[in-house]
């Protein structure tokens, strides 16, 4: 069968399973470029299929030669449906691991399950304790807990009051956009509750408490999960909204880890990252077009990273590296350093007031934006035949 991409918002319900393997492929050999560094020889990656916990993954692997378990929520082919991109990511990393020698294998459930972190411990047990990282990158929208079975809904609002702005619509397959209104009622008591047992620290607790207690982590492990600031356009739908509320929950529950687990030179860190394109940023209301103007600015200035370039940098300069870290006045490492320069945010605030439809093209990077978005459901690759037919839509990727 040929696979074309069906787009609805920033929703694409296929995904081009050679595409795929095109990304992981590129990704592990901008990676091995770079050269090959120590630090890290286990881990497990919670989130591991696409974004930054897909890079994390590959840097661990290509850039460390770490053996790596992954875990993450995704489908898998159905007769003539290709499975997700995440599940074809993941068989293509494995695929490439393999061939580079490296032990990996990736679970596919919910990581907030009693069930999936029992079978990822007892792999881990068998075959790559003790780990010695642990990254925690998941961006689900439910969870249902694991102890009471409450079902748990993930909500973008803001807080106290209603929010209106306006926001990027984009026509992926022609590269355009428009700007359109957007108007956010601020969010419930419960909705924030609700917010916080998603994209909170209560999970990535309980991995490491359980991976702790079955004794599979080294002495000096480091744990890191991902967290985002933005500026004062983006305050009130991220930091001041629910998922502010969330990620302050993760920068409590990070405390808490070092100070239950660093007594032995275990280490919790959360990073702040910069605003990159993935299935979960692109659900972010407003996002579009902040980070559509940001990357035009960024790549003027020559500070654009994509996810692998900047989790390579995370890697290599502050979670292994020599160079002091960039620690702010909460103990987070800060790597959105080249995103926040004031001149950068300068230029973005200006450009902000500036934006209209007339305009929109020439300060915002619409079109960059469309590529990236395809590209994260294996589309818009040069070296990809997109008119040919797919036999069998489980196995390409290993070819
Ligand atoms: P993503 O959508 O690319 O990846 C999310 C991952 O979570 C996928 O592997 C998916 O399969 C997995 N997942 C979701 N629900 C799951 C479940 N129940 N069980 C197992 N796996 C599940 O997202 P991303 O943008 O890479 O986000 C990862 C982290 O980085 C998040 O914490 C996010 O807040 C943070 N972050 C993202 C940005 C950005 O601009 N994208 C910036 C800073 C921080």
């Amino acid at each position: 069968m040929i696979v074309k991409p069906r787009i609805r918002g920033f929703i694409c319900t296929t995904s081009h399973p050679l595409g795929c393997a095109s990304n992981v492929r590129e990704q592990a050999d901008l990676t091995r470029a770079l050269g090959s560094a120590a630090g890290c020889k286990s881990a497990l990656v919670v989130g591991c299929s696409g974004g930054y916990g897909l890079a994390s993954r590959i840097v661990a692997g290509f850039g460390y030669r770490a053996n790596t378990v992954g875990v993450s929520f995704e489908k898998s082919p159905e007769n003539d449906k290709p499975a997700s991109a995440g599940w074809y990511n993941n068989a293509a990393f494995d695929h490439l691991a393999e061939e580079a020698g490296l032990r990996s294998v990736t679970f596919d459930g919910d990581a907030f399950s009693h069930e999936i972190k029992e079978q990822v411990i007892d792999e881990l047990k068998t075959n790559y304790a003790p780990i010695d990282l642990l990254v925690y990158s998941l961006a689900p929208p439910i969870r249902v807990h694991p102890d009471s079975g409450e079902r748990y809904r993930s909500v973008i609002k803001p807080l106290g009051e209603a929010y209106e702005a306006s926001t990027l619509t984009l026509d992926v397959l022609k590269g355009t956009g428009r700007l359109t209104p957007v108007s956010l009622e601020p969010a419930t008591e419960e909705e924030t509750a609700s917010t916080i047992a998603v994209m909170g620290g209560d999970d990535w607790r309980r991995w490491i408490d359980r991976c702790a207690g079955e004794g599979v982590l080294s002495d000096d492990f480091k744990t890191i999960a991902f967290t985002y600031l933005g500026n004062e356009l983006t305050y009130p739908i991220y930091r001041g909204g629910t998922l502010g509320q969330a990620k302050e929950d993760l920068d409590r529950t990070c405390i808490e880890l070092n100070k239950r687990y660093g007594g032995k030179g275990a280490e919790a860190l959360v990073a702040v990252l910069k605003a990159v394109v993935t299935q979960a940023s692109t659900a972010i209301p407003v996002v579009p077009l902040y980070f559509s103007i940001l990357f035009k600015v960024m790549k003027a200035a020559g500070t654009h990273e994509d996810c692998i370039a900047h989790i390579n940098r995370l890697f290599r300069e502050q979670l292994y590296g020599e160079s002091p870290r960039r620690i702010d006045e909460q103990g987070r490492v800060r790597m959105d350093n080249y995103e926040m320069a004031d001149t950068i945010q300068a230029e973005v605030r200006r450009r902000w007031q500036a934006i209209n439809e007339e305009n929109l093209g020439e300060l915002a990077d619409v079109q960059g934006f469309a590529e990236d978005f395809l590209r994260i459901f294996g589309f818009g690759r040069d070296d990809v035949d997109y008119d040919a037919e797919l036999s069998d839509l489980a196995s390409v990727v290993r070819s």
